[in-house]
């Protein structure tokens, strides 16, 4: 990991995280192959950083990864660096690959408990040395909102994505296109800002922090989580060898439309059995958009018997990496249902008549 400062005015300061990922990505010129570079690359391409009249340091990921291969290691090692620099910086820009960023992002928003300064990521889908690139405009623009102030506080004191105009809160985004420069959406919740002309916040559905306790980062995860994905045809030996996985704590439950599932006996007392054995499993759709109401259908309704929970309308990766961050802190499986009934940091809508 190398720390490059690079104060200029006496504006706002920003760190900017590079951990790999297209934007910073260069072609092979012998198998055109796109492979990760130096930094240094980046800042080559984009004379633009410097214009931009905010104190930009950088630190980079060595060696740079890609998406893919980003865990609750790598999670960690962001969170590390944003509570080493906290008190340094303004904002945190954070450069990742698309393809998993909706995960890194999620789990920051637990993992940076009392957050109070903006965490923006951005990445792009074409490397920025590239003529038609989307990462020159994703990178400004994420360094602005990340320098954004009003009366001395900064505008989004939240971990988001900013992508092709639009700022989302991390945790309730999904990356949709594996094509277009559109690449994420928020299905369940609002934008908090977009960039046309101007970069237009809606200042409302932004979270603020209650109090104003110091930044408490968090380091323990539990891998222990897994996904189970239902489609029509699911067989018992499927369903069983991935609740019968050794150590396993948590489950997210990709069901139908609303939260329905097959009533089969045999599917029904599998998952009674593993929450008797103190599994949480956790009901999200399959779904982009909309929430499992479990009392809906007559289907659903038996997975509720079963001791299923609701996911409500969290994403996949909101409910993974919750699960990931609440087993992690030693929590029991009647503490995590409790949890996962309550919005840690605006990941998810409790219903009124679910609210303790
Ligand atoms: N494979 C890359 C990654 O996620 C794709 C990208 O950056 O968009 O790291």
């Amino acid at each position: 990991m190398t720390v490059n400062m690079n104060d200029q005015k006496d504006k706002a300061s920003i760190l900017l995280i590079y951990t790999g990922g297209t934007i910073g990505m260069i072609e092979n010129p012998e198998t055109g192959v796109l492979e990760s570079f130096n930094f240094q690359h980046l800042r080559d391409n984009m004379p633009e950083l410097k214009k931009l009249g905010y104190s930009v340091s950088t630190i980079q990921f060595d060696p740079a990864m890609d998406s893919s291969e980003m865990g609750p290691e790598s999670w960690m090692k962001i969170v590390k660096i944003i509570a080493d620099n906290y008190a340094q910086f303004d904002g945190f820009v954070i450069l990742h690959g698309t393809d998993t960023m909706s995960f890194t992002a999620s789990a920051l928003s637990f993992m940076l408990e009392n957050l109070s300064k903006p965490v923006i990521f951005t990445g792009s889908q074409l490397p920025i040395g590239m003529l038609r690139t989307d990462g020159k405009e994703n990178l400004i623009t994420a360094i602005e909102i990340a320098a954004a102030k009003e009366n001395g506080v900064p505008v989004v004191p939240e971990v988001c994505i900013f992508f092709e105009n639009d700022l989302l809160r991390g945790n309730r985004t999904s990356k949709i296109n594996a094509d277009n420069f559109n690449a994420f959406r928020s299905y369940n919740y609002p934008a908090l800002a977009h960039a046309g002309i101007y970069i237009k916040y809606d200042t409302g559905q932004v979270y603020h922090p209650v109090s104003r306790k110091p930044l408490k980062p968090h380091y323990l995860l539990d891998r222990n989580i897994a996904i189970l994905k239902l489609f029509p045809g699911i067989s018992p030996q499927v369903v069983e060898s991935i609740l019968n996985i050794p150590d396993l704590k948590g489950v997210v439950m990709e069901t139908f439309g609303s939260g329905n599932a097959p009533s089969y006996d045999w599917f029904l007392t599998m998952l009674r059995d593993a929450v008797d054995r103190g599994i949480v499993i956790v009901n999200v759709t399959q779904c982009c958009a909309g929430s499992v109401e479990m009392h809906r259908y007559e289907t659903g309704h038996k997975l509720l018997e079963a001791g299923v929970i609701s996911g409500f309308d969290s994403t996949t990766e909101s409910a993974v990496t919750k699960l990931m961050f609440l087993f992690g802190h030693g929590l029991s499986p009647e503490e995590v249902k409790d949890h996962m009934n309550c919005s840690l940091i605006g990941e998810v809508t409790i219903p009124d008549a679910f609210r303790s």
